[in-house]
Parts: structure tokens; sequence; C-alpha cells
């Protein structure tokens, strides 16, 4: 079975700390994940912006919201006037409209997902199906005690 009918893509990039000295795309401490693994409902980007750096534009967006997941440091982050401290657990959901940018304070990762604004009509309980199919762990979950 080739890549193509599989109904998965697997990718590895190696250590997460290395994505600062990484070019991805052009731009450095980034990497995206959707054409690398085939994305077609959304865009995600894996981030890195070293202490002092910052977004070299204000950007908005066509059609997309974005929602910037931060990990570890901490930054400015600016949407339409308003400037407010991210870090560790911050989480910004940000319009297509809204113009945006980024500037790290101590070294930030975070994690960009961009996807089609009101394009997501079910979730989680409503859109998955439980299947009778069995894993290892799941088949010998016995034998594991
Ligand atoms: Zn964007």
């Amino acid at each position: 079975m080739s890549n193509k009918e599989k109904n998965y893509s697997l990718i590895e990039i190696g250590s997460l700390a290395h994505l600062t000295q990484k070019e991805f795309n052009g731009e450095k401490g980034k990497f995206f994940l959707g054409k690398e693994l085939g994305l077609t409902g959304c865009e995600v980007s894996l981030n890195s912006m070293l202490a002092g750096k910052s977004s070299p534009f204000v950007h908005s967006h066509k059609l997309n919201e974005e929602l910037y997941i931060f990990l570890s440091g901490k930054g400015t982050f600016y949407v339409d006037g308003e400037e407010f401290t991210v870090q560790e657990g911050s989480m910004i959901r940000i319009a297509s409209a809204g113009e945006r940018s980024l500037k790290a304070l101590e070294e930030l990762s975070y994690i960009c997902v961009q996807a089609q604004s009101d394009s997501l009509t079910q979730s989680t309980f409503n859109d998955g199906i439980k299947s009778q199919v069995e894993p290892s762990w799941i088949k010998n979950k016995d034998l594991a005690k």
C-alpha cells in the first residue's frame, strides 16, 4: 500500500529544541505541517522565536481564523491595536480580520492552527465513530496488568 492509499501520514522532524536553527518555507524557526502531512482542513505550524525577535509584519487573513497555543517562553501579542503578554498556557483565537503580530521577550515556542472560519460543523462526540477493531494495547489489556 503506498502512502497515498493509507489513512494516515507520518513525518519525523527530530527535536523541537532545534526548531530555531531550521529554516522552513523561507522562514527561520517555522515548520508548516500542511503540505508535509497532506492536511486538507487546516494548516498547522510549529514555531520557535528567539528572544528579541518579532514577526516582520502585521497580518490578517482572507478566510482563516487562527489559534495560537503557547508552549513556553514569554512574548507580547498585538491584535487590532491591543498588546498583551503571552506565555506557556496562553491560547488565542483570532478572527480572520484581526490584524496580528508577535514579539518574543523570552524564546517562544508555539503552535499555530489555521482553519477556515465557520467551516467546523461537528467535532469530538458528534463526529467520532467508535470502531470494533483492537490495537495490541486493547486486545492485550488484561495481560498488561
Ligand atoms: Zn496568519
